[in-house]
C-alpha cells in the first residue's frame, strides 16, 4: 500500500491537515509523517559526529588528538564514559527545540531512533535523567524518558523509570559557567531505590558541561551502582 500513487499523494495530505503544513526549516510542504514537522530532506540533515572528542565525557576536540579533555582529567567525572549522537547544531538543535519546547512530543520516535546506533553491551539498565514535578507539569512529558524508553523497547534492556529523582527546582543553566553549573544542580537529584553492581545507562536530550549527567552518576553510584555511561542526542558548547 506504501507505494502505490494512491497512498503517497494522500497521506502528506493527510499530514498536512494533522499538522503544519510548512517544515520549519526550509518552508516547504511537510512530506514525512514520521518527522513532520520537518521535511525528510532536512530531517536527513542530522548528522552523526564523527570528529575527535574526549574519551570519557565525549566534548568535541579541535584538533585530531584523541585523548581526555582537561576537565575530566582535572574532575574526573562519576560517569565512565558519554556517547552523544550529533552537535547541538543546526538541524538537530531544531528538532531538539521543537521536541522541548514547542511540546512536539511525537517527534521522540524519530529522536530515539538516533539513539540506537551505539553499543549497549554490558548494560543492566537504561535510566532517565529526572525532571521536578513542576517541570513535568510544564512541559506534560520528561523528554528523556521518552528517549531512554525507546532504547530500552529497542535494545530489550530494562527501563527503570523512577531510579532517579529531581529533588529541587534549579535555575535554567543557561548563561551560567561549568563552575556555577555544578553548584546550581549540587544535590538537587537523588536516587530512589539501590542499584548494587549494576552498569547503567543514563540517558538524557543534551548534554553541555556534563553537570548533569555527573550529579546523577554521583548519586547513582552511592546507590550502589557499579558503572554509569551517560548517553545523549546531543552534545552542546555553552549555551
Ligand atoms: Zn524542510
Ligand atoms: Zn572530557
Amino acid at each position: 500500500m506504501q507505494n502505490s500513487p494512491h497512498s503517497r499523494s494522500l497521506i502528506p495530505k493527510v499530514i498536512n491537515i494533522l499538522f503544519p503544513s510548512e517544515c520549519p526549516s526550509c518552508g516547504k510542504e511537510t512530506d514525512n509523517f514520521k518527522t513532520a514537522p520537518f521535511c525528510s530532506s532536512c530531517w536527513s540533515g542530522i548528522e552523526k559526529y564523527a570528529g575527535p572528542s574526549c574519551r570519557i565525557c565525549a566534548t568535541p576536540f579541535n584538533s585530531d588528538d584523541a585523548g581526555t579533555c582537561s576537565e575530566c582529567i582535572k574532575n574526573p567525572p562519576y560517569f565512565s564514559k558519554a556517547m552523544s549522537f550529533g552537535l547541538y547544531d543546526g538541524m538537530l538543535a531544531s528538532a531538539l527545540h521543537f521536541f522541548k519546547f514547542h511540546r512536539v512530543k511525537r517527534l521522540h520516535r524519530p529522536l530515539g531512533d538516533l539513539l540506537l546506533d551505539f553499543d549497549f553491551a554490558g548494560i543492566d539498565a537504561v535510566m532517565p535523567v529526572p525532571l521536578t514535578m513542576k517541570g513535568l507539569r510544564e512541559r506534560g512529558f520528561n523528554q528523556s524518558l521518552l528517549l531512554a524508553k525507546k532504547v530500552s523497547d529497542k535494545k530489550k534492556i530494562p527501563l527503570i523509570m523512577d531510579g532517579l529523582i529531581k529533588k529541587t527546582e534549579t535555575a535554567p543553566q543557561i548563561g551560567l559557567s561549568g563552575k556555577e553549573r555544578r553548584l546550581n544542580l549540587k544535590n538537587s537529584f537523588g536516587a530512589a531505590g539501590t542499584f548494587p553492581g549494576m552498569k547503567l545507562l543514563l540517558v538524557d536530550d543534551v548534554m553541555t558541561t556534563g553537570s548533569t549527567a555527573n550529579e546523577c552518576s554521583k548519586e547513582l553510584h552511592r546507590a550502589g551502582a557499579k558503572e554509569i555511561t551517560v548517553l545523549t542526542l546531543a552534545r552542546a558548547n555553552y549555551l
